[in-house]
């Protein structure tokens, strides 16, 4: 089971202190958190394991914004997301994109949790099966490689999957490609342990429920006992 924490836009390097002093993962899950980029050293040098929540393809270059996996690498970061719904719908960034990001970071020895999911209108269409297709089509086959189904309804909106919906999704998306597959979307203390409990979950990935320490850490102590 892997548990990840993602943070968004949330903790300056003072709360990320404050929040490695107050949490400790349990034994027998690995837990990996994705805080802002100017906390990843912070984090690093807690001793957790560090993701980052985004890479570019390029080694580097004429990219304002943008991050390489080589800096990462050179901070302690031990990976990265890639593709998550807010940088899809709100940046703009493709399925094409997507797979780049993840096929350098991969090939630049970091780990990549790459988001799939559809939205509500896509989910309301139908149109599920048929988008986490073409969402995974491009991806890079690796054994590092981790995929988060996140439909898109579900995150940051308190609107959690069902089970058996999410076990539905991750049923699929494993019939196309070989990688373990966390859920994503309102994951919380009191619902982890039922999604967690389903075959084809293999972990979670939690935003806002990952931002207090003893919350966080009870979601990882649900993917003990499932
Ligand atoms: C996320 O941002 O990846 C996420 C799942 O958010 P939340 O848990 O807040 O829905």
């Amino acid at each position: 089971m892997l548990i990840a924490a993602n943070w968004k836009m949330f903790k300056t390097r003072a709360e990320t202190r404050a929040f490695c002093e107050a949490f400790t993962p349990p034994e027998g899950v690995e837990v990996v958190i994705c805080p802002p980029f100017t906390s990843l050293d912070v984090a690093v040098e807690a001793g957790l394991t560090i993701f980052a929540q985004n890479v570019h393809w390029a080694e580097e270059g004429a990219y304002t914004g943008e991050i390489s996996a080589a800096m990462l690498k050179e901070l302690g970061v031990a990976g990265s997301l890639v593709g998550h719904s807010e940088r899809r719908q709100l940046f703009g960034e493709t399925d094409e994109g997507t797979a780049r990001r993840a096929e350098h970071a991969l090939a630049a020895g970091l780990r990549v949790i790459a988001c799939v999911g559809e939205t509500d209108s896509e989910r309301e269409a139908g149109a599920t099966e048929s988008v986490l297709r073409r969402q995974l089509a491009p991806l890079p086959r690796d054994p590092r490689l981790v995929v988060a189904y996140e439909p898109a309804w579900a995150i940051g909106t308190g609107k959690t999957a069902t089970p058996a919906i999410a076990q539905e999704a991750h049923a699929y998306i494993k019939s196309l490609i070989d990688a373990p597959v966390l859920y994503g979307g309102s994951v919380k203390p009191d619902n982890a342990a039922e999604l967690l409990a389903q075959p084809d979950v293999d972990g979670a990935l939690v935003g806002g429920a990952s931002l207090d320490p003893d919350s966080f850490a009870a979601i990882c102590r649900a993917a003990l006992i499932s």
